[in-house]
């Protein structure tokens, strides 16, 4: 069997690493089946593509189509001619960035199954094009690889029943393998912090990382939280305070705000597992805050991630200065998550691949 995995953002370099190396061992026992990456170029930045693939032992991407401009419709006829040469038996996608919609539409278009592996997950905020690219896919896609039992009731609602399978997150694999057993005081010291006494911080959301006024609102609580706050900076982020004199104002002048460059996965394990509390607009980020059992604010209204807010660890606060520090104020540990499997999701993946 031939797959081609599509990837092009972060986190779906993450999710794949897992999925890849299931692909690889099964291939090693004898089992016909073999995998080449497609890097729709979506992410390009050092730091959020090349560092994670060299880190992650993932092979090199087959292909690399540059695709910066990450319009869906330009993303997917970029793809489309790869897959009409390659002809592969399974396309597999990752997530919900305009990446996973592209690779799911060209595949769809040359009649090509389709794995979504992240499937169902809803925020129900359908402004989102996140949520937008979520929902297409999953109707595209004749497999559906859940990572929670929400996700697969959600699925249920909508009718799509067939090819759904519970299988964990592929996050907790990446995380269970990749967070160093030993602490690394290396990463804290470098930044000048103490374990648990830092608040870690990513803000990176079309929605948020576009909008000054509420970056504004979010560096306002922030800076009141009265704790040291470490910020790997998103690109998208970086462009939009570079381009706002006020708020490069705010950060210059907020002493407790350690903005630094976007770092690599396995610090970025470190830095949550020893953070006192975690604020972030990020889907992945909000679930490594319970694997790494620190509490979390989730600087949005709404979240695909409901069991974590559920059993206690995450809470919603929007962008409003005054909702986070409340917020803040209130975070707390919370009780034990049960659906996002046993660290084993991209073998249970990758078997049920084989078993079709
Ligand atoms: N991440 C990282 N370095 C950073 C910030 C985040 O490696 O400086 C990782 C993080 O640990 C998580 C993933 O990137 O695994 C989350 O990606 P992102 O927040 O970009 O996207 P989302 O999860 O919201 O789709």
């Amino acid at each position: 069997m031939k797959i081609i995995t599509i990837v092009g953002a972060r986190p779906q370099f993450i999710k794949a690493a897992t999925v890849s190396a299931a692909i690889k061992k099964a291939a090693e026992a004898g089992c016909d089946i073999s995998e080449k990456l497609l890097h729709t170029g979506q992410h390009y930045d050092y730091n959020l593509s090349e560092l994670i693939f060299s880190e992650l032992h993932l092979p090199a991407p087959e292909w690399n189509l540059a695709c910066k401009d990450s319009n869906t419709e330009l993303i997917s006829q970029a793809v489309e001619p790869v897959l009409q040469r390659e002809s592969p038996d399974l396309v597999i996608v990752y997530g919900d960035t305009n990446s996973t919609l592209a690779g799911a539409l060209a595949a769809d278009s040359l009649h090509i199954p389709i794995a979504h592996v992240e499937a169902g997950l809803r925020s129900r905020n359908k402004q989102m094009v996140e949520e937008q690219n979520r929902i297409r896919t999953d109707r595209l896609s004749s497999l559906l690889f859940c990572p929670t039992y929400t996700a697969v009731e959600n699925l249920r609602k909508e009718n799509i029943t067939e090819g759904v399978y519970h299988v964990g997150d592929v996050m907790y694999d990446a995380a269970l393998r990749f967070t160093p057993a030993e602490q690394d005081t290396d990463v804290l010291s470098k930044l000048g912090v103490e374990p648990k006494q830092f608040v870690l911080t990513t803000i990176h959301r079309a929605e948020t990382a576009d909008d000054p006024a509420q970056l504004q609102s979010i560096l306002l609580a922030l800076q009141q939280t009265g704790s040291t706050v470490v910020l790997p900076l998103h690109p998208r982020t970086a462009r939009t305070i570079a381009a706002a004199p006020q708020l490069k104002a705010l950060i210059n002048s907020s002493y407790n705000i350690k903005v630094i460059p976007p770092v690599g996965y396995i610090e970025m394990l470190l830095l949550e597992r020893n953070a006192s509390l975690i604020l972030t607009d990020s889907g992945g980020v909000q679930k490594e805050a319970y694997f790494q059992r620190t509490p979390c604010v989730t600087l949005r209204r709404e979240t695909e991630w409901t069991e974590t807010v559920a059993a206690g660890w995450n809470s919603l606060a929007g962008t409003d200065t005054v909702d986070i520090l409340t917020a803040v104020s209130r975070a707390k540990n919370g009780s034990v998550i049960n659906d996002y499997g046993n660290g084993h999701a991209a073998e249970r993946i990758v078997e049920t691949i084989i078993n079709l």
